[in-house]
């Protein structure tokens, strides 16, 4: 058996379009370049829209005129439209080809006004004429922006050559008048009829004005991408994503809430419009039954016009005095890494659109949390000593210039301490580098717990730790290391007792960088260590 291929002949794959002579064949491509020439576009324009560059243009163009027989693009365009083949109404000649639909109003209040504001943007209509009997009436400032003559006797602009007149005076006697004094083929809309094409009027400049409206909601959120894509830390995240959220829903307060694996509750990363006691309340635990247990097993947003209708209220959002709520779980291929609330202080129903926007704003969120956490899970990652979680060596560095240098601007005070494990050489030849493993894990464990928030610990090397301590003169840091060897000492580990030898260094005293205080306080531990160990010096 065998295999037949067929080859696809190029004819086939760019299809022709005869025109004129039997032998001229134009492609479709050509045949809309030729179109736009008509129109009046350059070869750039047309390199634009077709996606190529100029002289691929004018390859075209050379093509066309061969086939049609002619020397230059205007006798391509020419021939074409005598053929029949380019209809010569296109582009900007349409406008003057058409004739308009003339047309008068009388009465400009509400109802007149609006039908003249939105014919105004019709090319297809010409307001000749309007009528008020009063000059201050609301659309007579406009049609003389307009430059449409006014008058404030009807009868003087009926007599117009018009096709229609419109009557929203809703008076029997002008209608009766004009119908006496219109030309014959003037058709004149009024009562009902001119009613309804208000009507249509204000629907169609609703439509324009939502479609205004849905416009800058979705510009709103391509923006918010941009900002997004720049911010690499949760906090600042969170807080782009409430703030375009409100502005989205038109609500005054929010929250986004993170929700940590590990201890099962949700975190507040941002809030909005709310008093200092509701920030506070840094982390909840999820109640069986809670508003935020409900929202996350709900698949896409849930509304509530009012909380407190809601069996089980948050109390906490009761005492804000929030009335209304739209809340949408933020997930990521169905897990769960938040929440994010929009309130209002009123009872109020959301719009659809709004609803659905928020939506689409939540996939956002969504994706935005996981690519931070990702990038803060990966800083953390680069700043922390695998083996034991402190910092490791190179943040310590970075963190120790940073304090220097603010202590020195500042001429506030600042120790560092180091720290070695005694003979830990021979632990481990004793017990086993994993025993030593534990071991460094232990003491790491001790130091963390025992340091302020303010302060950086961190492995410095093998089984040497140190300590940064801004704000603090030496005899202070000295007194903190002598707790932490004294509890160290005194803490029953597995194998045997652990010391440690330490010296402490403190700015400007010791010295004025961080290399001339870690070589200062490196050289206090070494004598820490002759002196017979498990002492600190200073
Ligand atoms: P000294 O009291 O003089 O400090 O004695 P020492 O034995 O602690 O001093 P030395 O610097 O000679 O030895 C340090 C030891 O620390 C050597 C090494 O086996 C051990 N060590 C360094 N890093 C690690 C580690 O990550 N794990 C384990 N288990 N041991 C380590
Ligand atoms: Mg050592
Ligand atoms: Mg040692």
């Amino acid at each position: 058996m065998s295999i037949v291929k067929t080859r696809i002949k190029p004819e086939n794959m760019s299809p022709k379009v005869l025109i004129g002579d039997e032998s001229t064949l134009l492609s479709i491509v050509e045949r809309d370049i030729l179109k736009w020439v008509g129109e009046g576009k350059t070869n750039k324009d047309i390199g634009h829209i077709i996606g190529k560059s100029n002289e691929t243009v004018k390859f075209h163009l050379k093509s066309i005129m061969k086939k049609l027989n002619v020397v230059s693009r205007t006798q391509a365009v020419s021939k074409a439209i005598g053929q029949g083949f380019l209809s010569p109404h296109n582009g900007h000649n349409r406008k003057d080809t058409q004739p308009k639909l003339k047309i008068c109003i009388i009465g400009l209040g509400k109802g007149g006004t609006a039908i003249l504001d939105i014919f105004k943007e019709d090319p297809s209509i010409e307001v000749v004429a309007v009528a008020d009997a009063s000059p201050m009436a609301r659309g007579v400032e406009l049609a003389r922006k307009l430059g449409i003559p006014t008058a404030t006797d009807y009868r003087d602009i009926i007599k117009k050559r018009v096709d229609i007149i419109i009557n929203v005076t809703g008076s029997g006697e002008v209608r009766d008048e004009i119908k006496k004094l219109k030309h014959p083929d003037a058709e004149l809309m009024e009562g009902l009829s001119a009613r309804l094409l208000w009507h249509l009027v204000e629907e169609k400049r609703r439509r324009i004005k939502e479609r205004e409206r849905v416009l800058k909601d979705h510009e709103a959120l391509y923006h918010l991408g941009l900002v997004i894509e720049n911010i690499d830390s949760m906090k600042d995240a969170a807080s782009a994503i409430l703030d375009y959220a409100t502005k989205l829903t038109s609500t005054p307060a929010g929250s986004l809430g993170l929700f940590d694996e590990s201890s099962g509750e949700m975190l507040l990363v941002a809030s909005k419009g709310f008093s200092a006691g509701f920030k506070k309340v840094d982390r909840w635990e999820m109640r069986k039954g809670g508003l935020t247990s409900y929202i996350l097993n709900q698949k896409g947003p849930l509304v509530l016009p009012d909380v407190r209708d809601y069996p089980n209220p948050n109390l906490l959002l009761v005492r804000e005095g929030v009335v209304s709520l739209l809340g949408v779980p933020l997930t990521i291929e169905g897990r769960i890494v938040g929440v994010l609330y929009v309130n209002d202080f009123k009872k109020r129903d959301f719009r659809a659109e709004d609803i659905s926007l928020f939506s689409l704003l939540s996939v956002y969120a969504a994706l935005t949390i996981e690519r931070v956490r990702s990038i803060e899970d990966m800083r953390q990652l680069s700043i922390t000593d695998g083996l034991t979680g402190l910092y490791n060596h190179r943040y310590l560095m970075e963190q120790m210039h940073k304090e220097v240098e603010r202590a020195g601007r500042h001429d506030h005070p600042l120790s560092i301490i180091m720290l070695d494990i005694d003979r830990f050489k021979d632990y481990n030849d004793e017990f086993g580098h994993l025993e030593g493993n534990k071991a460094l894990k232990g003491i790491a464990r001790i130091l963390k717990r025992a340091a302020r928030t303010t302060d950086t610990v961190g492995r410095f090397g093998g089984e040497e730790f140190c300590i940064i301590v801004p704000e603090i003169k030496k005899d202070g840091a000295l007194a903190f290391a002598k707790r932490l060897l004294k509890e160290i000492a005194g803490t029953p580990f597995p194998n045997r007792k652990i010391t440690l030898s330490g010296g402490v260094a403190a700015f400007p005293r010791d010295g004025k960088t961080p290399i001339d205080l870690i070589k200062k306080a490196d050289k206090f531990l070494y004598k820490a260590k002759r002196q017979g160990r498990n002492r600190i010096c200073s």
